[in-house]
């Protein structure tokens, strides 16, 4: 990082160097912008330094030693397996290490300059950054505001490392809680608390709606649930933690009455606000909405020309590769290029076990919209790989248009739902249709094959399950399977 000086200038300074900035600031360098990035933390932000990365990282040595421990119905005997979660943790910090200083190596090449800091807008063209050497005045032709969101804290529950934990600390424990309560049933709460319980914690969830991740197909997350019992996880739905006394016991209200529960660590994941407050942003007149998002056009300009906002301050999905895209997208437009945003398919990934992946609307929503709407599933135990890797749960459900075919949603829970959701991404981009996918060969034996299959399943034609000859259009498709 530079050293503080009073002034400098830049074509283009944005503010935060994570999944939506650092992306934004390379492609301004490839457009031959002279680009300023500053950020108050770590290069790589949340995702690649307490999120996205470290968090697979631990979920899959994690896993490993579930596998491990469960080797024993493929023949393979291991006795006394223990585990070094010092020593995990040094292994992930390795793989963070090594992705931040790739972005580093990056801005180095692109001649972006970096500056660590906190930034502030004195006007619309002159950001203040304190350093810890000082205030640095930026002059700015254009600014991108790509800082993030932060965890919502509960009162009473200040996120301290010791007894109340985000994820970012949660995944620096060095051993494993013996009793680890999560507050909140959604994406960070079900993939840590999967995590912890795979160590071997004794895990409770409490999550206040009537489901955990709330606006995911109930049908997905069924699957995952059924997996959180079998891993002896204990989830409380329609409940709320009244109290938590100094000891860690914890005090929760149900429908079916009071339950406590004893807490070594508690994981506060109840939510996301952006990254707003204090960037003067007021004062330059950026509007926001009521949450404290910025609000951007479909170019990801706010209501001020030269500045842009994108990522997770611009509102939800947080998704790490929606704040990139929105980078490429906002800095080919403030290099002048025609372009704007036009996403038809927004993946997203939950990285519980199995892996949910979903792509396009539900079916409630195809519904809703006034679809005609023809679905069906394949289940991961009619496919081959699936067996042979040990991975039979889960299925791919397609929601599509019975009129004209057109694949309106792919959602995906089973092995490896994370990478094969893709394919249905690009052809619902594409507005291509169940065909599109059907009649695409897919290699043998993979785990692809189940999208295929699911497209042969809606249009009657499935292979390696049983569906009933005469299917009545405009239904779901639930079939029998037969094993290859
Ligand atoms: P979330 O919004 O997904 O879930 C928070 C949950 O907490 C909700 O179900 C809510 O009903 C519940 N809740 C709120 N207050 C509560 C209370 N007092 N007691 C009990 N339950 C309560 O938030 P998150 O899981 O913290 O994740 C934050 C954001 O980060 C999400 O928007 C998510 O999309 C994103 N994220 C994505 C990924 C991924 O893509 N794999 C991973 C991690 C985080």
């Amino acid at each position: 990082m530079s050293q503080a000086a009073s002034a400098k200038s830049a074509d283009v300074v944005v503010i935060g160097a994570g999944p939506g900035g650092y992306v934004a600031a390379i492609r301004l360098a490839q457009l031959g912008k002279k680009v300023v990035v500053i950020d108050r933390e770590r290069i790589g932000g949340v995702c690649l330094n307490w999120g996205c990365i470290p968090s697979k990282a631990m979920i899959a040595a994690s896993s490993l030693v579930e596998s491990i421990k469960g080797a024993d119905s493929m023949g393979i005997k291991v006795d006394g397996v223990t585990v070094d979660m010092a020593k995990m943790k040094e292994w992930k910090d390795g793989i963070v290490k090594r992705l931040t200083g790739g972005i580093g190596e990056l801005f180095k090449r692109n001649g972006i300059e970096t500056v660590a800091g906190n930034a502030s807008f004195v006007d619309a063209h002159t950001i203040k950054v304190s350093t810890s050497k000082g205030e640095l005045l930026l002059k700015a032709a254009q600014t991108v505001i790509a800082t993030g969101a932060h965890v919502v804290e509960l009162p009473g529950m200040p996120i301290d490392g010791k007894l109340y934990l985000s994820a970012k600390e949660a995944l620096d424990l060095t051993a494993p809680p013996a009793e680890f309560l999560v507050i909140g049933g959604g994406i960070v709460g079900c993939e840590i608390g999967t995590y912890m319980a795979k160590l071997g914690s004794k895990v409770t969830i409490v999550e206040m709606s009537d489901s955990v991740l709330a606006g995911t197909d109930p049908e997905l997350t069924k699957v995952v649930q059924r997996n959180m019992k079998k891993r002896k996880m204990t989830v409380l739905t329609g409940a709320k933690v009244t109290g938590i006394d100094k000891s860690g016991t914890a005090t929760i209200e149900t429908a079916k009455g009071t339950k406590t529960v004893k807490a070594d660590k508690v994981l506060v994941a109840v939510g996301f606000r952006p990254n707003s407050a204090d960037l003067g942003l007021e004062a330059v007149g950026v509007a926001m909405d009521e949450r404290g998002h910025v609000v951007v056009d479909d170019q990801l300009r706010t209501n001020k020309p030269d500045i842009f906002a994108i990522g997770d301050v611009i509102g939800p999905p947080y998704l790490a590769h929606k704040a990139s895209k929105e980078g490429i997208v906002c800095a080919e437009v403030m290099a002048g290029q025609s372009v704007s945003l036009d996403v038809k398919a927004m993946p997203a990934a939950i990285f519980t076990d199995p892996e949910i992946a979903t792509v396009g609307l539900t079916e409630a929503q195809a519904k809703e919209l006034g679809h005609n709407v023809n679905s069906g599933s394949f289940p991961f135990g009619a496919n081959g790989r699936a067996l042979a890797a040990s991975h039979p749960d889960g299925f791919v459900k397609f929601v599509a248009d019975a009129d004209d075919g057109t694949l309106l949603g792919v959602h995906i829970v089973g092995h490896e739902a994370s990478n094969l959701i893709s394919e249905a991404a690009l052809c619902i981009e594409m507005g291509g249709t169940v065909s599109d996918l059907g009649l695409t060969v897919h290699p043998h034996p993979t785990l692809s094959e189940t999208l295929m299959e699911a497209a042969h399943v809606v249009e009657g034609h499935a292979i390696h399950i049983y569906v009933p000859p005469e299917k009545p259009s405009g239904n779901s498709t639930k079939a029998a399977a037969s094993t290859r």
